[in-house]
């Protein structure tokens, strides 16, 4: 299935066995984000998430992920992203929380062979005015791309809905990772930019379901890949934040799929 074939549509069925999946994830996503604070590992958000996962009868939809073959495999089920690490943080009992710090978690599972795909940024304890800033304008820049998923519209008008809202509020949106269909694969077709052009590109369709995820920046929207070869971190080490939800175009408007 790749990022370039038209995208394949779901049924109802099909859609309603996506939402199981997402529910897994959605569950994950408060458990750990409940155990957020000063003093906890990564690698303790890590255990919590494998947990809650084989208690769903779900599988990991990360660990041992190797696309291409051209990187080591994924060895996580979680993405922990402290920081200035934009995406594909490795859990660790080294990386402690601080007070202060923004933590964006990944999650993704596969239920019944459907996959479900989600992501959140965390505050621990009290942050900055800017780091809640960029918290609120990556989480709203997803909600405004979310509803611009009806028939009709274009998937430029979802990717041209992050960007307006984010460049709007002072921050810059990631270029070099992007969101994407979702099925029985964790990355289908179609790509979704967090950028572009209002009225261009992949027709929204009853039955299409992408991953939408934000990832915005506080400074330059370039990005360095760390010796792990996994740790995306922005360039000027600033802040960076990640929201991400599974979501189905239907004929009642947009289902978020990954929203408890
Ligand atoms: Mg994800
Ligand atoms: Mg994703």
């Amino acid at each position: 299935m790749g990022f370039r074939s038209a995208p394949q549509l779901k049924s109802s069925a099909q859609i309603a066995k996506l939402r199981e999946a997402n529910l897994i994830v959605a569950e994950v996503l408060d458990e750990v984000g409940a155990m957020v604070a000063p003093g906890v590992s990564t690698w303790e958000l890590e255990l919590k998430a494998r947990a809650v996962m084989e208690r769903a009868g779900a599988s990991s939809a990360f660990l041992g992920y190797a696309p291409g073959g051209s990187v080591p495999p994924f060895p996580a089920v979680l993405c922990t992203s402290r920081n200035e690490v934009i995406v594909h943080g490795i859990p660790s009992k080294e990386d402690v929380l601080q007070e202060g710090d923004i933590l964006s978690v990944d999650f993704g599972c596969f239920k019944d062979g459907w996959c479900g795909d989600s992501a959140r940024t965390f505050p621990v304890g009290k942050i900055d005015d800017e780091a809640a800033r960029l918290l609120e304008a990556t989480e709203q820049g997803l909600a405004r791309a979310i509803e611009q998923m009806v028939v009709g519209n274009r998937l430029g008008d979802v990717s041209s809905a992050v960007q307006t809202h984010v460049e709007r509020r002072g921050f810059s949106v990631v270029r070099q990772f992007v969101g994407h269909g979702i099925g029985r694969a964790r990355h289908e077709s179609p790509q979704v930019p967090n950028y572009g052009r209002a009225g261009r590109g992949t027709p929204l369709n009853r039955g299409l379901v992408v991953a939408i995820e934000p990832m915005v920046n506080v400074g330059v929207p370039d990005v360095e890949i760390l010796d792990d070869r996994w740790t995306a971190v922005t360039r000027d080490r600033k802040l960076s934040a990640h929201f991400e939800h599974s979501v189905a175009v239907t004929d009642d408007g947009p289902l978020v799929l990954s929203r408890p």
